[in-house]
């Protein structure tokens, strides 16, 4: 049953912000366009993931999670994947090679989001597997006048669809001034781009009506898409840079194909991740994988939370250009221990499903607005702070709502307190800051200064927080270095 908060979302194909109407309410469809295979996912890449895995947990409770379909492609055909397979594995048959480096990839992959909070999609389609259908997809585009066969290629002929450009509102003439026509002297107009290309004896292929060869990267979504979610859907989604070529590309093969208007009725974009304010880039050596975040210490020199980088990556709204760096990690991190605190003594738990705070929802609706429902979590924990147990309830509901898990929370919470191994010592100084805290409201300041100093001598440093809207003072602890 829709709720009766109105999703707006920023649709890409009109530049404005729409209320959003599902084509049929009882199947909500999403395709979002997954990795490519081939190496580590990094900071930037995990930016879609857990974007669309918002909206997807915010569109189930909306319409139901029974009634929305929700599908991540894996691109497991692709030449960086070939050149990869060589690299790494020269003594294996190139097929073995490719199946390893995409199964580990993968594997990996799945490791990492699930680290940070993401659910997994309903239908995640890899490319390999569709490969038939991606044949019929091309011969259809051949008999319907959309494609031609040139110099052991197949290609989009883009000026046989006058919509072409429509959703990067780019033109062929502009395409035409760009194009250096000597590399493209085979194609028809500069933007024709390939579905099928012929393979040499040692890359990989499949038969095909045009001899054995591998699918262009576009054809690979039109197909899966269509596979699982009909050939109009609802939402589709993608980092910026997709915009042109590949969504583009996809829109003209998927109309063309099936003889549709539309491809998708909402184009969703996240936009760009730098780190520490500047490109991520392997040259510049600020190029972070989840992997390093989450396993090494080649980050600040320690490990982070998978909850403290989901936390990061909500904390700018999804369209904005999003600035990755160490104190944010800190500050999120910082956060979410303090959440965590307030729940445990609150003593709630949150409950799944729950209908989050009004205010919460109405930020999420308005284009998943999180750093406003951020805010929103803010002032639900200043009322908690202050006693109120309705408040705490509403944060947990709040936080499971938006992916986080509050028991994964909780053991990193626990894993960053040295004085977790000391069970003993953790009640102790407790006990002390109870005692402290009481000799404070009896004005009793020498009292409280001789608890801090028998902590200090021990090596505990205690830190006093003041929240300046309830004037209550709380006090956190952590080992000296
Ligand atoms: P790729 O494997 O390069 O096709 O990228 C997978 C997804 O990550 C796509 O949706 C990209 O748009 C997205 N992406 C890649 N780099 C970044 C970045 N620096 N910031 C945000 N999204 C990115
Ligand atoms: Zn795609």
């Amino acid at each position: 049953m829709p709720s009766d908060h109105r999703l707006k979302l920023t649709n890409t194909l009109t530049r404005t912000k729409e209320d959003f109407v599902p084509e049929d309410a009882s199947n909500v469809r999403m395709y979002v366009c997954g990795p490519t295979v081939y190496d580590y996912a990094h900071i930037g890449n995990a930016r879609p993931v857990v974007v669309f895995d918002v909206l997807n947990r915010l569109l189930r409770h909306l319409y139901g999670a029974d009634h929305v379909t929700y599908v991540r492609n894996i691109t497991d055909v692709d030449d960086k994947i070939n050149a990869r397979a060589l690299r790494d594995y020269p003594a294996l048959a190139l097929n073995e090679a490719i199946a390893r480096v995409t199964q580990k990839t993968a594997d990996q992959f799945h490791a990492d989001v699930k680290a940070l909070g993401c659910m997994e999609p309903d239908f995640e389609p890899r490319a390999t597997q569709h490969i038939a259908g991606m044949i019929e997809m091309i011969n259809t585009l051949i008999s319907r006048g959309h494609a031609y066969q040139v110099a052991g290629e197949v290609l989009f002929d883009t000026a046989s669809m006058p919509a072409y450009g429509e959703l990067s509102r780019r033109n062929l003439e502009d395409q035409m001034a760009g194009a250096r026509v000597a590399v493209d002297a085979h194609k028809k107009s500069p933007g024709d781009f390939v579905l099928w290309k012929l393979s040499s004896g040692d890359e990989p292929g499949w038969d095909s009506p045009w001899g054995r060869g591998r699918p262009g990267w576009h054809i690979e979504c039109s197909v899966m898409s269509a596979h699982h979610l009909g050939p109009v859907f609802d939402i589709h989604g993608g980092g910026l840079d997709l915009i042109f070529p590949h969504h583009e590309n996809e829109i003209a093969q998927s109309c063309c194909a099936h003889g549709t208007k539309l491809m998708a009725h909402y184009w969703l974009h996240n936009g760009f991740l730098q780190v520490e304010g500047e490109k991520m880039s392997k040259s510049l050596g600020n190029f972070i994988t989840l992997h390093d975040l989450l396993e090494t210490e080649k980050v600040g020199g320690r490990k982070w939370p998978g909850m403290a980088i989901r936390l990061v990556l909500l904390m700018t709204q999804y369209r904005q250009p999003l600035d990755f760096t160490e104190k944010a990690l800190e500050e999120a991190e910082g956060l979410l221990e303090k959440w965590d605190d307030l729940l445990a003594r609150a003593g709630v738990t949150a409950t799944a499903g729950a209908e989050p705070a009004t205010e919460f929802l109405e930020a999420m609706v308005d284009d998943l607005n999180t750093p406003r429902a951020l805010a929103v979590l803010h002032g639900l924990a200043r009322e908690a702070r202050g006693g109120d147990t309705a408040s705490a309830q509403a944060l947990a509901d709040a936080l499971v709502f938006l992916g986080f898990d509050l028991a994964d929370v909780r053991r990193a919470v626990d894993a960053g307190r040295p004085a977790a191994a000391d069970p003993a010592l953790a009640a102790r100084v407790d006990a002390l800051i109870a005692e402290r805290n009481a000799a404070r409201e009896a004005k009793d300041w020498g009292e409280a200064d001789r608890i801090r100093d028998l902590l200090a001598a021990e090596g505990v440093v205690l830190k006093d927080t003041k929240d300046k809207a309830t004037g209550l003072v709380e006090t956190s602890w952590e080992m000296a270095q």
